[in-house]
């Protein structure tokens, strides 16, 4: 592994969060440190809720630039902020701390890795209809950024678990503090979902379904639900392709699974607390990253 050469004048930026060492962000952030010159290194602190105020006061007393924070910490950690972004408040959830001469900014930026990933791969649905299915944190984020950035009406499908309530306090959010007009309807409604489908631009699986312990499973029953112009984006990263986007690329959809999200949040993350922007195609070559599934002749 090459080394970071580290001087008296070298910077340290921390992604705080539990568990954490599995995490891929650390990688990518000393790679985008790395492109752009700058001489910071980024760890990964094991930080849970009951160390997460000593932490934000290390943060403070070390004078480090910012930190990256993740679960359990993203909805806790305005507490011991002195400002949260319109969006980060909104979406109830903090994942980049910038330090502004001691003074912390928490902002989100998973929706607006969301939104980029869109814009970066072609899709604009900026004044159109869209589809999203989740109740949950990358849900949330995705849900009012999308609305934040323009998108005219959002369909909202959860299942009635724990997170259900969520949904519908985005949808008030959304209804209340953006242009966008957003409906909630529950997941049970197959026939709705499918209308509902039917007359968007776009249509995201915001949800861990398709994910470990979730693999291999939709909840989409069949492609028919699916029509050829229609854009299916998913947030799960791993697999790169989830049986819901198999599927609707066999109807021959447009699709894009969750690695431009993961890779523009860090990409906007990095721009907040430092000022610079990292190239985001030198980016997906160094870490390998393939967000729009192109391989026809897999099944
Ligand atoms: P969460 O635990 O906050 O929410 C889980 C969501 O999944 C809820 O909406 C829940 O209702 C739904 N769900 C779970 N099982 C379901 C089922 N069987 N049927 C229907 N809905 C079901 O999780 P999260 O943090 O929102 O993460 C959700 C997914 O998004 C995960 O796969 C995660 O890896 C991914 N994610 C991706 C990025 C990215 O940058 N691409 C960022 C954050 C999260």
């Amino acid at each position: 592994m090459e080394r970071h050469q580290i001087t008296g004048h070298t910077e340290l930026i921390g992604l705080m969060a539990y568990p954490i060492r599995h995490s891929q962000s650390p990688a990518t952030h000393n790679a985008a440190y790395e492109k752009l010159g700058l001489d910071i290194v980024n760890l990964a602190f094991e930080v849970d809720a009951d160390d997460l105020e000593d932490a934000i006061k290390g943060l403070r007393a070390l004078k480090l630039r910012g930190s990256n924070i993740s679960m359990p910490n993203k909805t806790i950690v305005h507490k011991y902020l002195d400002e949260v972004s319109p969006a980060a408040k909104l979406c109830g959830a903090v994942n980049t701390i910038v330090n502004k001469d001691g003074y912390l900014i928490g902002h989100n930026t998973d929706g607006i890795g969301y939104v980029q990933s869109l814009k970066d791969n072609g899709i604009d649905p900026t004044g159109k209809k869209v589809t999203i299915v989740g109740s949950g944190g990358a849900a949330t984020a995705v849900q009012i950024q999308s609305a934040l950035d323009g998108v005219a009406e959002m369909s909202i499908f959860a299942r009635d678990d724990k997170f259900k309530d969520n949904a519908i306090e985005t949808v008030k959010k959304i209804n209340e503090n953006t242009n966008c007009k957003a409906v909630f309807y529950p997941l049970e409604d197959l026939d709705r979902l499918k209308e509902e489908m039917a007359s968007s631009y776009l249509f995201t699986n915001a949800t861990g379904v398709g994910m470990k312990p979730l693999e291999g499973i939709t909840y989409i029953p069949d492609a028919s639900f699916f029509r050829p112009d229609l854009i299916v984006t998913d947030v799960v990263y791993s697999p790169h392709e989830t049986a819901m986007l198999k599927m609707a690329r066999k109807a021959g959809c447009k699709t894009m699974n969750g690695q431009g999200m993961m890779l523009f949040q860090a990409i906007a993350a990095i721009e907040l607390m430092l000022g610079q922007r990292v190239d985001s195609e030198y980016m997906k070559e160094k870490l390998g990253i393939s967000y729009v599934y192109t391989d026809d002749d897999e099944d």
